[in-house]
């Protein structure tokens, strides 16, 4: 095991790692950073949610870029808005003892006028949705001829979310010779055409399944009747007082609907889904994050990525379609060393799933009875 002096990061990010309270790099940044930090190199990786990825490629692209020139020379690409906010906060942490730094992010649903006067003054790094960047390089208000590090973050989740044509555009406008770092999770087919198409001799790595905190999750299921899942659901959170979680729906429509029967009962819930406006899913993240909702609900792609401290509980109110997915949900509890539970309210039709999802997270699953309301009022 290295140390991040070791893996050859200067002393000012090793000031900020200090700040930030990392003690050793993840496997992927163990794996990552010296690889890029050679610089010219073209990487695939494969890891996880919840591996560490941000600080894999964000500090070797501060390093290597010039702080002290106003072109834009970095670009990380990311699926969903609310990613790139986190992404753009957590390089603004990396690169705080950094002179003159200036990172932008770019995403649809909001004021393009402000993201184009941000990136006037002189980004080095942007921070941007797909359909972002293709429309502000369409209008001619960001000059990306210069960029020298490119990363796809979540690139098997930008795919899915049928940016294909968006990225393949974006990435045409670039310089031919720079560094292309991809982030993936799963190595579908549009992922590898994608590499194929613009990456040269990319090194590769791959990370174990082990998230951040993985060991630290705890699998729990409920077996219950289909018509009992939202009370199962609110028997939980009577159990859990000082829950502090995100409950994942399957689809947008349930998502709204049990937020809307929560706030009904009385919790402190709240919905996140694709049919919000910006300005509501930024409302609702900050209240989340400020701990005045308890109980987020979401969908999958809602909630991709979304790192916020300390919850307790994941929920799968329905397990999802993909087994792969339920990595991604459980990924949201037990970070960076604590513990956490990932719940599935389950119909018997389920308990093959459970099987799958055990055979991938390499754990067992506990059945438990959905506490009943004696229980609680003791
Ligand atoms: P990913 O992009 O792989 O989902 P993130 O970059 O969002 O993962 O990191 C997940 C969490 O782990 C974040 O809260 C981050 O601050 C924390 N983290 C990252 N690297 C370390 C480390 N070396 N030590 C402790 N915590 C870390
Ligand atoms: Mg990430």
């Amino acid at each position: 095991m290295n140390t991040f002096e070791q893996l050859g990061l200067d002393q000012p990010f090793l000031d900020a790692i200090n700040d930030l309270g990392f003690e050793t790099p993840s496997d992927v940044q163990q794996q990552a950073i010296p690889i890029l930090l050679q610089d010219n190199t073209d990487l695939v990786a494969l890891a996880q949610t919840g591996t560490g990825k941000t600080a894999a490629f964000g500090f070797p692209m501060l390093q290597l870029i010039q702080a002290e020139s106003r072109v834009t020379q970095g670009l990380i690409l990311s699926p969903t808005r609310e990613l790139c906010l986190q992404i753009t906060q957590e390089m603004h942490n990396y690169g705080k003892h950094v002179q003159g730094l200036n990172v932008v992010a770019v995403y649809g649903g909001a004021s393009v006028n402000e993201q184009i006067r941000a990136i006037k003054k002189g980004a080095q790094i942007i921070v941007a949705t797909p359909g972002r960047m293709k429309d502000l390089i369409g209008r001619g208000a960001v000059d990306i001829s210069r960029i020298q590090y490119c990363v796809l973050d979540e690139a098997d989740e930008m795919l899915n979310m049928g940016f294909y044509e968006d990225i393949t555009d974006i990435l045409s406008h670039t310089p031919e010779d720079k560094s292309t770092w991809l982030f993936s999770a799963t190595m579908p087919k549009e992922v590898a055409v994608i590499a194929r198409k613009f990456m040269h001799n990319p090194a590769e790595i791959t990370v174990g399944r082990k998230n951040v905190g993985a060991e630290n999750v705890t699998h729990e299921y409920y077996l219950v009747n289909a018509r009992d899942r939202y009370l199962a659901l609110k028997r939980l959170a009577d159990a859990n007082p000082s829950i502090f979680s995100v409950v994942f729906c399957r689809t947008k429509r349930d998502t709204q609907k049990v937020a809307e029967k929560l706030i009904e009962d009385g919790y402190n819930a709240a919905a996140l889904h694709g049919d919000l406006s910006q300005n509501q899913r930024d409302l609702v993240m900050k209240s989340f994050r400020t701990r005045q909702i308890q109980m987020l609900v979401a969908t999958d792609v809602a909630a991709r990525g979304i790192d916020v401290d300390d919850i307790t509980h994941v929920i799968n109110y329905q397990l999802p379609d993909e087994v792969e997915t339920y990595t991604h949900r459980s990924g949201r509890t037990g970070r960076a060393g604590k513990s956490g539970v990932s719940m599935a309210i389950v119909v018997k039709s389920d308990l093959r799933k459970i099987q799958a999802i055990e055979k991938i997270i390499g754990k067992s699953f506990i059945q438990k009875d959905v506490p009943s309301g004696m229980e609680i009022c003791e």
